[in-house]
């Protein structure tokens, strides 16, 4: 089943979009995350079938969300994907067809991978990165800082959004390195006119200081953990999609 973790614009705690995240719900051993299964889907080639169930189980719930609330269309839908779905041919007619034949603008979906997964067909990847974007999809480059992050690929490949890994979110408040890391990534992102989502979000101090250096989105723990499509349903109808305030006493405003 498909989890959604909501993203956040960090100056108005405001919903922007949703972060599809898998798990593979088995009835003896409960709920197992994507780490212990996609890497064999991966290997066997089963991805592509898992990949494709994905991305019609995430149009069938962007449509139910527009449907209840047409404002919901302003969200982007953000779908994982892992390097053999990217060395196929046809992806970009596949998600073409998808959006075509349910009537979902193209705005609507956002298509995330790593760099690494892109490196072992570079030329096919480049390709494939270039019809998506024609289609107007949102790509987004998932866990940057980790992998090549080769400026080159960076300056070639036709990314829309980064997201900071994780880790380096963690350490940020840990010492002035990881902190001045965290800026470098941000400073090199607007340079290149990438939007920046923080991942791993999960104290105060890490909200306020993504604020103070100019990082515009995130996601993590302190705001929302990945959901139910029930649960984020019920979320999405707070009034604005704002979430509240999570640490309002330490609030410093940049
Ligand atoms: P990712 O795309 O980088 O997803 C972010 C991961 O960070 C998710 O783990 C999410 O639950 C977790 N996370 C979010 N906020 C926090 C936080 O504040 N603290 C901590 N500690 N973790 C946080 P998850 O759901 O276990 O997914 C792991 C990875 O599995 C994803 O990393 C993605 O690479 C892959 N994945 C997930 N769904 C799919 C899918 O449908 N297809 C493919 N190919 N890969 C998927
Ligand atoms: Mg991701
Ligand atoms: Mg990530």
């Amino acid at each position: 089943m498909l989890y959604y973790q909501p993203e956040i614009e960090l100056s108005s705690r405001r919903i922007v979009g949703l972060e599809a995240l898998i798990r593979w719900a088995h009835p003896e051993r409960g709920l197992i995350p994507p780490m212990d299964f996609i890497p064999l889907a991966e290997e066997s080639g089963l991805i592509l079938l898992i990949g494709d169930w994905g991305l019609a189980e995430a149009r069938k719930h962007i449509q139910t969300w527009c449907l209840e609330d047409p404002r919901h269309s302003s969200l982007r839908v953000g779908a994982n994907l892992s390097a053999r779905q990217f060395s196929r041919e046809g992806l970009a007619d596949h998600v073409k067809a998808l959006l075509l034949q349910f009537g979902i603008s193209s705005g609507q979906l956002g298509l995330e991978m790593t760099e690494s997964s892109l490196i072992p067909n570079l030329r096919i990847a480049l390709d494939v990165l270039g019809s998506l974007r024609r289609l107007g999809v949102s790509l987004l480059l998932d866990d940057f800082g980790t992998g090549y992050s080769s400026l080159n690929h960076l300056h070639s490949f036709p990314f829309d959004v980064s997201k900071i890994y994780r880790s380096f979110v963690d350490r940020m408040t840990t010492g002035d390195q990881p902190l001045q890391i965290v800026r470098t990534i941000i400073e090199l992102a607007r340079v290149l006119g990438l939007d920046v989502v923080a991942e791993g979000l999960e104290t105060g101090e890490q909200y306020r200081l993504l604020r103070q250096l100019g990082c515009r989105f995130g996601q993590g723990y302190l705001f929302a953990r990945p959901m139910s499509v029930e649960v984020v349903t019920q979320l999405l109808r707070i009034p604005g999609r704002v979430l509240p305030d999570p640490e309002p006493s330490e609030m410093v405003l940049s």
